[in-house]
């Protein structure tokens, strides 16, 4: 891995010198699939290329503010508000009723606090009210209707997640009766995760689950371990992808711990994939699980078992939109264990 590190650097940082203007977009894409970039503090690593502009208001934020927690807020409520994002917040896919339900959760590294809600309807921030049940109770999650109610007691009203397109699309759905096939359109989420210029480790990630799933279900993304982990003498780690996959391994509770006993953290993200693949009955491509982490010196790492998966990072010197690495079945059984 060494030597994919010098070829990225001057990726990223060509990029930088293009842009002129630090913490602007560079919308770099590397095809070395490599992440290996500088460390660098403050850094936020987030899923997805609709991660890019959420990093840059987190780091916007924080260094205007100084509050990390405000800066996840802030990133992740951007794509929760973004109608035209199918996968997070408002437009979201309704589940197989018709019904948008949102799960996120927020953790805090310093005090290894956490806040968390599944299952909401009509509330168009679960990350802030993720955070409140953080600060404002004894408790670290709430469901459905209980966070609902604890959202209005909080001061949020009620906004209507269901567009008039995904309404349209949700009825083509139900007049078929079929059941959802998994693909790209159908589900992702926002995991982020920043690291402040001390190392101190944050994340939040938000999402409406997998389309037309059955109501109730709630996946990865809101349960603390699986699609969101910090530790702050270690760092952070998120996922993206079917939450069932993710949540029966506590993934990211597991690339921390790896990163914990030394790797890097794309050393981590591979070693995470790899185990689960070796051990679950679904080959890579049907677990279709995808990971972020960093480190709480600003090493970032990125890889899936989905070759579109793409992950943005953004420090003082920019932003750059990246493939991640795809790992194959062929290339875990080739690879021995680690
Ligand atoms: N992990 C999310 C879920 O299962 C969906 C995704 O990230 O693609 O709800």
């Amino acid at each position: 891995m060494s030597d994919s590190l010098p070829l990225s650097r001057r990726h990223f940082l060509a990029g930088s010198a293009a842009s002129g203007i630090a913490g602007t977009a560079l919308a770099t894409q590397s095809t070395d699939a490599s992440p290996q970039l500088p460390a660098a503090r403050p850094t936020f690593i987030s899923t997805w290329r609709f991660g890019a502009p959420a990093n840059e208001l987190a780091l916007k934020t924080y260094q205007e503010q100084g509050s990390m927690l405000d800066a996840i807020e802030k990133g992740i409520g951007l794509v929760e508000a973004d109608v035209s994002n199918a996968s997070v917040g408002i437009g979201g896919i309704p589940n197989a009723e018709g019904v948008v339900q949102v799960d996120a959760c927020i953790m805090s590294g310093p005090d290894h606090d956490a806040g968390s809600v599944a299952g909401v309807e009509d509330i168009l921030h679960p990350i802030s009210v993720a955070r409140k049940v953080m600060e404002e109770t004894r408790h670290v999650m709430l469901v459905g209707d209980g966070a609902k109610s604890f959202a209005l007691d909080q001061g949020y009203s009620t906004t209507p997640l269901l567009t008039d397109s995904q309404k349209t699309k949700w009825e083509k759905w139900k007049e078929k009766q079929s059941v959802p096939e998994i693909d790209e359109q159908n589900h992702d989420t926002i995991a982020m995760i920043g690291v402040d210029s001390e190392g101190n480790v944050f994340g939040g990630c938000s999402t409406s689950g997998w389309g037309y799933k059955v109501p109730g279900r709630v996946g990865d993304s809101p349960i603390i371990g699986s699609g969101l982990y910090v530790d702050n003498e270690v760092g952070g780690a998120g996922a993206t992808g079917i939450g069932e996959n993710v949540m029966r391994y506590c993934a990211s509770f597991m690339i921390v711990e790896a990163m914990r006993q030394g790797l890097s953290p794309q050393e981590a993200c591979e070693a995470t994939i790899e185990r689960i693949v070796r051990k679950d009955s679904k080959n890579a491509e049907e677990l279709a699980i995808n990971f972020i982490a960093v480190n709480r010196d600003g090493e970032i790492g990125a890889a899936g078992t989905s070759k579109g998966f793409q992950y943005s990072v953004t420090t003082a010197q920019g932003t750059r939109v990246d493939n991640a690495k795809a790992l194959t079945d062929a290339e875990i059984i080739e690879g021995g264990n680690r």
